[in-house]
């Protein structure tokens, strides 16, 4: 059973439709990566699985269960950003427990599940700190470890690493990927960075205008592209 599938998903903007019939299935444990151009609907097709974006036709659903009208908090989906979005007035473990918080989880559990996801990430020493005290890097870690925290079945990253420097881009890179065969989770992952494409990639999902134009292994579209497209898009971003 695939963890999360999409049947047919469209999005519309108006009269604009921007999303055209998508349809993909997503293993249990799998790291999927989508690319393709800018505006060709990475970001509409995350929002639309985290449930911050309703969908207009098709299904969309998680762990075997329909999702289109369950609201983003229920559906087990965590999603990290590109832009780090921490409190500026609470330290690194307020903002990593606060949806905790929220959810009223216990105080100790809450405590338990901060230390783990500070320890699984490294930022263990800046747990008292404030955000602004913080580094680009440790602040992305920060924004990971929120998700982390609520022990989510699949995690969505939006070009996560693109406000970072390029050294610190393939750091953090890394970490991702040792997090991913750590936590054993579902992540689907957008990026404009080819290198980050074919290192983390189970399966990359090549878009365009709305639709996919292939999905396969990194090894796959490199030596066997469908069309000129996506020999194109893989290669012009050597
Ligand atoms: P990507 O993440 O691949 O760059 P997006 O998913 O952000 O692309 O956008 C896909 C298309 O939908 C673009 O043409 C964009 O202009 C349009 N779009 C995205 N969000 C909105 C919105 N809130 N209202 C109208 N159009 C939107
Ligand atoms: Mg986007």
């Amino acid at each position: 059973m695939s963890d999360v599938s999409l049947r047919g998903v469209r999005k519309s903007y108006g009269s604009l439709e921007v999303v055209h019939g998508v349809d993909l299935d997503i293993q249990a444990g799998e790291f999927v990566v989508f690319v393709g151009p800018s505006g060709c609907g990475k970001s509409t097709l995350l929002r639309m699985i985290a449930g911050l974006e309703p969908i207009s036709g098709g299904e969309i659903a998680i762990g075997g269960k329909v999702v289109n009208d369950v609201p983003s908090p229920q559906r087990g989906i965590a999603m990290v950003f590109q832009s780090y979005a921490l409190y500026p007035h609470m330290s690194v473990f307020d903002n990593m427990a606060f949806g905790l918080k929220l959810a009223k989880t216990p105080k100790e559990e809450t405590e338990r599940r901060v230390r783990e996801a500070a320890r699984i990430l490294q930022i263990e020493p800046y747990l008292d700190r404030m955000p602004k005290a913080l580094s680009g890097g440790q602040r992305q870690r920060v924004a990971i470890g929120r998700a982390i925290v609520r022990d989510p079945k699949v995690f969505l990253f939006d070009e996560p690493l693109s406000n970072l420097d390029a050294s610190l881009r393939a750091q953090t890179r890394v970490e991702i990927a040792k997090l991913h065969a750590t936590l054993d989770a579902t992540m689907i992952y957008v990026t404009h960075d080819q290198v980050e494409a074919m290192t983390l990639a189970d399966r990359i999902v090549v878009l365009n205008a709305g639709k996919i134009e292939q999905v396969g292994s990194p090894l796959e579209l490199y030596t066997r592209p469908v069309n000129t497209f996506v020999a194109g898009f893989i290669a012009s971003q050597r």
